[in-house]
């Protein structure tokens, strides 16, 4: 491997946390993996807040005056791109054209002809366009793709995958539509990826409806219906105004069902182990009788642990740096990032209709 030097454009939040992780260490199962990226280090950043350039300094980094310098400098072969989602495509194509490999934070455009921009700037400077879809190693996630794979439960015939908030939308660029802000970008472009990486085939039909319950100026949360053409209906939700959550995951197969809790991948799976034994002790309530909703009696079925998955996110940059260095190709390939971006314009085109959309 050889030497790497990054710069971070847009030192916020998130690009920190890709300081953090490339220079200090990853923290996998509690321990912090500080040898994590030999050869790949973060040396500097531009960011147009003088907050977030002093503190760039105080980090360790040199902080350039303008892009412009940041993207002359002939060390630098990296560049990081985590500002607002409305700056992403200028600055990637200015970037590449300059000679520099682009990891871009997601939704890395706001539709699909921004993409396309991009991902022809990437194939006619040479030089590396890689996304940062970094919920493909979510942990919660692989749990629902290995029950879906290993067949766990049967024929599966319904996934559902929620991320639920209750502070509305963050008060910064999130906000604003000229950023690119609201949760369909935000959030969506990560749980409607994992959709489409989970389950294979096509998506034929999407149902969308987006929520403004705490702002009129971008979605704060949506609802999409996917269904694919075996039949899986598949519902991703995002909410900012939930103070009571659902599980993160809910997955339906013809012999049980699976309950993932939260990002930290808790939960159970409920597997018949008898179906000839149908008797049932009906509920009964004050207006009436049920059979069906009575809930199974305990030999037959059998409450079982979540299989157990395996996740490193540091995968990630060793792919971009063995792309770069033509080892291998992008884990996260340009199609799978257009097929997403598509998928969204989809689900903001059946929220506007208020009716099912082809997709695929
Ligand atoms: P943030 O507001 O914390 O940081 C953005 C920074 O960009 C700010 O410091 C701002 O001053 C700076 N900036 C704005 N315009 C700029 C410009 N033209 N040139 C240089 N700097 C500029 O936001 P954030 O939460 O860090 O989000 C940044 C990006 O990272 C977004 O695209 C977001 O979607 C993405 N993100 C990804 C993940 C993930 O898990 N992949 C998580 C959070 C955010």
């Amino acid at each position: 491997m050889k030497d790497h030097n990054m710069a971070v454009i847009g030192f916020g939040g998130m690009g920190n946390w890709h300081r953090e992780t490339i220079n200090e260490g990853v923290w996998l199962s509690g321990k912090l993996e500080s040898e994590s990226f030999k050869g790949l280090k973060v040396t500097g950043s531009f960011d147009i807040n003088e907050k977030r350039q002093a503190f760039a300094n105080e980090k360790g980094l040199y902080a350039y005056n303008s892009m412009e310098e940041l993207l002359l400098d002939q060390a630098l072969d990296i560049i990081l791109i985590a500002t607002p989602n409305e700056f992403h495509k200028p600055i990637a194509i200015k970037a590449m054209e300059a000679g520099k490999h682009v990891v871009c934070e997601k939704p890395a455009a706001l539709g699909s002809a921004e993409l396309q921009e991009m991902i022809d700037t990437s194939v006619k400077t040479g030089k590396i366009f890689a996304v940062h879809q970094n919920r493909r190693w979510d942990e919660d996630y692989l749990t629902a793709k290995k029950i879906y794979e290993e067949n766990l439960l049967g024929e599966i015939f319904r996934i559902e995958s929620r991320v639920h908030g209750s502070r509305g939308i963050p008060g910064d660029w999130r906000g604003n539509p000229e950023s690119g802000g609201g949760m369909v970008y935000d959030w969506g472009v990560h749980i409607l990826d994992q959709a489409l990486q989970m389950i294979p085939g096509k998506v034929k039909k999407v149902y969308a409806a987006t929520t403004n319950v705490i702002t009129s100026l971008v979605d704060d949360g949506f609802y999409a219906e996917l269904t694919f053409d075996n039949g899986l209906q598949y519902i991703a939700e995002v909410g900012t105004s939930n103070f009571i959550t659902l599980p993160r995951w809910y997955v339906l197969g013809r012999n049980g069902t699976a309950v993932i809790e939260d990002f930290s991948g808790k939960g159970k799976m409920t597997r018949i182990t008898d179906w000839s034994k149908n008797d049932a002790i009906p509920i009964r309530t004050a207006s009436g009788l049920t059979k069906t909703m009575a809930p199974r009696t305990e030999e037959t079925i059998k409450e079982e642990s979540l299989p157990s998955v395996e996740s490193d996110i540091r995968e990630f940059y060793n792919n971009v740096i063995a792309a770069i260095e033509g080892r291998e190709e992008l884990i996260i390939s340009h199609e799978s990032v257009m097929r997403t971006m598509k998928l969204i314009e989809t689900v903001f085109r059946s929220a506007k209709s208020g009716l099912p959309e082809q997709f695929e």
